[in-house]
């Protein structure tokens, strides 16, 4: 059956060679190319490295079609074909011979005393200070008070982002069929003046964790979604949690969790 494909890409010359030669092969299938994104839109086809997807998934708010992703990035852990198998991936798509692993996000509610936004990030969301003072921060989950931090910030990120940033800050990989959300410290302070855990805790999927500036000093806050980055002053309360939208990427039959990290991290 006829298939209606959108082609994202970061517009690198590779990947802008990656896409004209991808658009001969499908021009010669059943699979036609539109420019736009549309909710028919049976597949998306994402060209670039994991930077390339994270912003395809803000730009389109974590889209319901299946993602695939050719990698001419760097590292490319989200992404499942490299550009020599495209004729391999035309072949078990149109063979319905594919997976679908969804991934959700991190969602954070930001309460000011001027009002309230929210940011989904598929990766993390960090929270941290402006300068280069450390933050204080009261932490509870679910209602339950559990620390004071006082370090550099926080980053909460998904099974998905576990890879990532938080991997960098000694966070431990999470397979993504585990559902649960990581809290990493950034340079948390351990002293006899301040208590923070070290270590990164894990927390299952319905709860949430919420993050109250200590004092007024510590409620301007940068809010750090995929790498991109929102100032807030006056904050209240942050929400955190495991967001209920998710991503849909396209898996083919060799893909395994523990193969792709040990090919891209050993
Ligand atoms: P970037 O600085 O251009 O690239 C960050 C690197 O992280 C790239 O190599 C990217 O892979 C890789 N990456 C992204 N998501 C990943 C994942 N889920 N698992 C493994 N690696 C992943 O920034 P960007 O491309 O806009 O990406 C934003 C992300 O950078 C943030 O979400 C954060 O996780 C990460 N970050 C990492 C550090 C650190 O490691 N110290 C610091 C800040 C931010 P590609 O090469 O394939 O694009």
């Amino acid at each position: 059956m006829d298939k209606k494909i959108f082609i994202y890409t970061n517009r690198t010359e590779m990947s802008n060679s990656i896409e004209n030669m991808l658009r001969n092969k499908l021009a010669k299938s059943s699979l036609h190319v539109f420019d736009n994104f549309s909710d028919d839109t049976d597949l998306i086809i994402c060209i670039g490295g994991d930077g390339t997807l994270l912003r395809l998934v803000q730009e389109f708010g974590f889209p319901k079609t299946p993602i695939v992703g050719v990698n001419t990035g760097h590292l490319g852990f989200f992404q499942e074909i490299l550009p020599e198998k495209i004729d391999d991936f035309i072949f078990l798509y149109n063979q319905d011979r594919y997976s679908i692993q969804g991934l959700n996000g991190v969602s954070c509610y930001i309460k000011t005393s001027d009002g309230t936004a929210r940011h989904i990030a598929l990766n993390e969301i960090t929270v941290k200070g402006l300068s280069t003072h450390p933050v204080h921060l009261n932490i509870s989950i679910n209602n339950s008070f559990i620390e004071r931090f006082s370090g550099d910030g926080l980053c909460v990120a998904s099974p998905a982002g576990s890879t990532a940033y938080n991997y960098a800050l000694g966070g431990s990989i999470v397979d993504p069929r585990l559902n649960l959300l990581q809290v990493t410290p950034i340079a948390p302070m351990q002293n006899v003046a301040y208590r923070s855990f070290t270590s990164s805790i894990l927390i299952p999927s319905n709860d949430r964790l919420s993050v109250i500036p200590c004092s007024d000093d510590d409620k301007t806050l940068s809010i750090i979604y995929d790498g991109m980055m929102s100032e807030y002053e006056n904050i209240t309360e942050l929400s955190i949690g495991l967001s209920r939208k998710k991503i849909n990427l396209i898996r083919f039959d060799d893909y395994q969790f523990w193969e792709k990290v040990k090919s891209k991290f050993l």
